[in-house]
């Protein structure tokens, strides 16, 4: 791929060298930045050039905790709370799936994530037809570290489950067939849903073979809702994040989604092990789990990113509806400083790929990483704005961004979306294709 310039009206670029560059060009060569230059610099250089001149430019959004699966069942699972949302609803649609309903899911959800900005996510993924998530990723042109849903407890809806041995091994053939594919862009992470779905066994096994597959992780929800947490300790005699510390699964590996209930002791086991929590904080509201104490997360030096959770959660996938949350949610209780636009914006993308561990390829535009960008154009009509330094910037894209703004996301280097359109996927296609497949999978559930 040869040398190409962005024009835009600056670059964010998250990169603490170089934080901000006003008026800059983006250069991108064989899908890497190869720098940004400056406004004089920018005018003064040759060579192919495209014009994003009213757009700002800054990393791809990362997303860390995402269900590709439940895409077609946003508004079948509305104003309930997580364990009746997940027994009565969520539980039977999964089971109800085949293989051409969740690869309508995935595309529907995979066109959001790319129309609203975000380059690079976790997904939990399902129990079965896992190979169709990944197939669904690669051809998406975005990148992702994906599993399949491991649960060998499920006495409610016995259809989605297996056995350990068989879940397992079938995480194993998917880690197999896709862990480096589509040039890196795959990753296969071990995702034991919950303590709830899974023996102490599942949990343990799954851990020691994330940590056996270089680039991996162990991703799973934890210290949800208070109901969750009941359950668990009946079970298990201890609190959630308490209990995977005793089976020894918290490490930098560990990808925690939510961690909302935790107490002293709880919020030290996540410091001292280096887990990371993917805070989620519209699932949260919806389903009236309560709100992570982020703040103190963060000063406790906690690694925290963001995740839309699932279409039938949120009900949205986009980053800038979470980031806004983010920033809003928890100036009530601590005041306005608490959350920073600025520190949002760290959690929506280096922060993300630190979490995922490819800060070493995305997270930042900086020189040698990955080309995964997105241009936000911040004069539109219903939001228009003119900031003129870095945390005006911020505060534009957290406070008032839309995923209307998202003018062109490059990813790899390659423009998955260009003039609001994107480009592998067809919107009307995908569109009709979910409702045909929602209808099916409907009858098939009885719901
Ligand atoms: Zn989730």
């Amino acid at each position: 791929m040869p040398r190409f310039l962005v024009q835009t009206e600056a670059i964010l670029t998250m990169d603490p060298a170089r934080p901000f560059v006003p008026g800059g060009a983006l250069a991108v060569e064989d899908g890497r930045i190869t720098g940004e230059l400056s406004a004089p610099e920018a005018s003064a250089a040759g060579g192919p050039r495209v014009d994003l001149g009213h757009c700002l430019a800054l990393p791809g959004f990362v997303q860390t905790h995402l269900h590709l699966c439940q895409t077609l069942f946003r508004g079948l699972a509305d104003d309930l709370d997580l364990m009746h949302w997940l027994r009565e609803r969520i539980f039977p649609l999964e089971a109800a799936h085949d293989g051409a309903s969740l690869r309508a899911s995935a595309r529907l959800g995979l066109w959001e994530l790319a129309r609203s900005g975000t380059t690079a996510f976790m997904d939990m993924g399902t129990v079965r037809h896992g190979e169709v998530i990944g197939e669904e990723i690669e051809a998406s042109g975005l990148r992702a570290l994906f599993g399949k849903a491991l649960m060998d407890v499920n006495p409610g809806c016995p259809r989605l489950r297996e056995d350990t041995r068989q879940a397992l091994e079938s995480a194993d053939e998917l880690a197999r067939a896709f862990h480096g594919r589509g040039g890196g862009r795959l990753r296969f992470a071990y995702t034991p849903r919950f303590v709830l779905t899974c023996t102490d066994d599942l949990l343990r096994e799954s851990f020691a073979r994330a940590g056996a597959l270089e680039g991996s992780r162990w991703h799973s929800h934890a210290s949800e809702s208070p109901g969750e947490l009941e359950e668990v300790h009946r079970r298990c005699g201890r609190r959630n994040v308490t209990h995977l510390a005793h089976l020894g699964t918290l490490s930098p590996r560990s990808c925690l989604a939510h961690c909302v209930h935790l107490d002293d002791t709880e919020v030290g086991l996540l410091r001292d092990s280096g887990a990371h929590v993917l805070h989620c904080p519209s699932s949260n509201l919806k389903l009236a789990s309560g709100i992570a104490d982020v703040p103190r997360l963060l000063r406790e030096g906690i690694s925290l990113s963001l995740g839309c959770d699932g279409a039938a959660c949120n009900n949205a996938l986009d980053m800038f509806t979470e980031m806004r949350l983010a920033a809003l949610v928890h100036k009530v209780r601590h005041g306005p400083t608490a959350v920073s636009a600025a520190r949002v914006l760290e959690m929506a993308t280096l922060g993300g790929a630190r979490a995922l561990g490819w800060d070493g390829e995305i997270g930042s535009l900086a020189p040698g990483k990955s080309a995964d960008a997105v241009f936000v154009n911040l004069g539109r009509a219903w939001n228009p704005s003119a900031p003129t330094g870095p945390d005006e910037y911020a505060g534009a894209v957290v406070y008032s961004g839309r995923p209307e703004n998202v003018d062109a996301v490059l990813a790899s280097g390659e423009w998955v979306v260009r003039g609001g359109r994107v480009e592998r996927l067809e919107e009307a296609a995908v569109r009709a294709a979910a409702g045909d497949a929602l209808r099916a999978l409907r009858a098939r559930a009885a719901i």
